[in-house]
């Protein structure tokens, strides 16, 4: 019987992990057949979703599957048995099927949390999915429709990491685009710490603070959201901000396919694995992108929910599951090097290199760096098989 290799998600990490399986498959002559499962056959540009015109980012990967010879089913997997390696998965239609496999690679990503701050699942705005980013612009839009008011003209981002640092710092140019110069916006980030940008390195926090000040973006610090209502945010120490946007950025989770699996994780629900990407304790199963806690060099560093570590995390996951069933010794995953690249609207961006966050670009050069990362680096490669296996190699040169 032919190996199967089933893919659970068609993000970064497992569009990766599946061409780069196809890909030493193809190189060993060997026919193992490698299966996507995910609700739809594109990939879903989630680092954009700050952006206008969100409903056009992403990118089809049907005609990239076809090439490579990579087989795809549109549903989404409701059930994982390691015991009998099969998983459950539901077509759109409601009908459900059993899929046996010989390895499993689990990339299904992550998703916000808004844990049970009162009010926030019925009132706050995301950015998580393109659904929700879809329905943000639309408000955003819709405000111009609206009574001059105070709530009407003030956005709350809550959350100062950085995708509530990339959603306020766009936002006073996008108000403005909306209602106009002469509008009195306010956008607020409401953020636990002490200052603004307080995990990283001062170089990385001055320039967020010089950014936020020429764009008149303000932080509360040392602050949290008690509620959410359609009127705006109470905080824990009684203030109010009127507002009808609220943006809620934080608590992002792994997706909960991981709890199906019997294994240690961390705090953010990642499946610990090993240099290999399998789950510890299940050698068959495989873990990458946002789903995964992977050490990426011997000096204590681990992968962030980011695409920089899930392409590369999808890379080294569905050579080593290939692998495996070809006998060929795994890749251990290793990805010294990170970087940051953050966009910081009207003002520019910046970009960081190290773990220590050394800000080697800011303004305009960072800027023009964030544009080719977010529309060319990251973007699926070119449908035409030999392209895509060159870059599909975890060893070749990637950031
Ligand atoms: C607003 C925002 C801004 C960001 N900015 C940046 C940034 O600037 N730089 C950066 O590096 N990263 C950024 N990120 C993080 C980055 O997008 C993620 O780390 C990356 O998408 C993770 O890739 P992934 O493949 O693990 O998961 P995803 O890209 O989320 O893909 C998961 C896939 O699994 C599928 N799936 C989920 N559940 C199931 C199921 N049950 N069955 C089948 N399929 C399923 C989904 O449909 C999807 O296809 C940002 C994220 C957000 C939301």
């Amino acid at each position: 019987m032919r190996k199967q290799i089933v893919i659970v998600g068609a993000g970064f990490a497992g569009m990766w992990a599946a061409l780069s399986a196809a890909r030493l498959a193809d190189k060993h002559q060997q026919a193992i057949d490698i299966t996507v499962i995910a609700p739809q056959p594109e990939l879903r540009v989630r680092p954009r979703f700050y952006e206008k015109d969100v409903q056009t980012l992403v990118a089809p990967l049907q005609p990239l599957f076809d090439v490579t010879g990579v087989k795809f089913l549109p549903g989404t997997v409701e059930q994982i048995l390691p015991g009998c390696k099969q998983i459950s998965w539901k077509e759109a239609s409601g009908e459900t099927h059993q899929c046996r496999y010989d390895r499993l690679i689990l990339a299904s990503g992550s998703q916000i949390n808004r844990g049970s701050v009162a009010g926030a699942a019925e009132y706050a705005f995301d950015l998580d999915r393109l659904e929700s980013a879809v329905r943000l612009e639309q408000h955003l839009k819709s405000l111009s429709d609206q009574a001059e008011s105070e709530a009407r003209n003030t956005v709350v981002v809550c959350g100062g990491g950085f995708t509530g640092i990339e959603m306020a710092l766009e936002l006073p140019g996008r108000l403005r685009e909306i209602l106009g110069h002469d509008a009195k916006t306010r956008v607020v980030v409401v953020e636990r710490g002490a200052e603004p940008g307080g995990r990283w390195s001062k170089a990385l926090r001055e320039v967020i603070g010089e950014a936020s000040a020429e764009l008149g973006v303000e932080w509360l610090v040392n602050a949290e959201v008690e509620s959410v209502n359609a009127s705006g945010v109470t905080l824990k120490d009684g203030r109010t901000l009127a507002s009808q946007t609220v943006i809620w950025t934080v608590g992002v989770q792994a997706n909960g396919l991981t709890t199906q699996i019997d294994a240690p994780r961390d705090r953010q629900g990642r499946l610990h694995v090993t240099t290999e990407l399998q789950v510890v304790g299940h050698p068959e199963i495989y873990a990458t992108g946002d789903v995964a806690y992977a050490a990426t060099d011997d000096k204590g560093n681990h992968a962030l929910m980011t695409c920089q570590h899930a392409i590369l995390l999808g890379k080294f996951a569905g050579n080593n599951a290939a692998a495996s069933l070809l006998d060929i010794a795994p890749l251990p995953y290793r990805q010294e090097m990170y970087v940051t690249c953050l966009d910081l609207g009207a003002w520019g961006a910046v970009y960081t290199e190290g773990w220590d966050q050394q800000v080697k670009l800011t303004r305009e050069e960072a800027k023009k760096l964030k544009m080719s990362i977010v529309s060319e680096l990251i973007y699926p490669p070119k449908a035409e098989k030999a392209v895509a296996f060159e870059i599909a190699d975890p060893l070749a040169p990637f950031v």
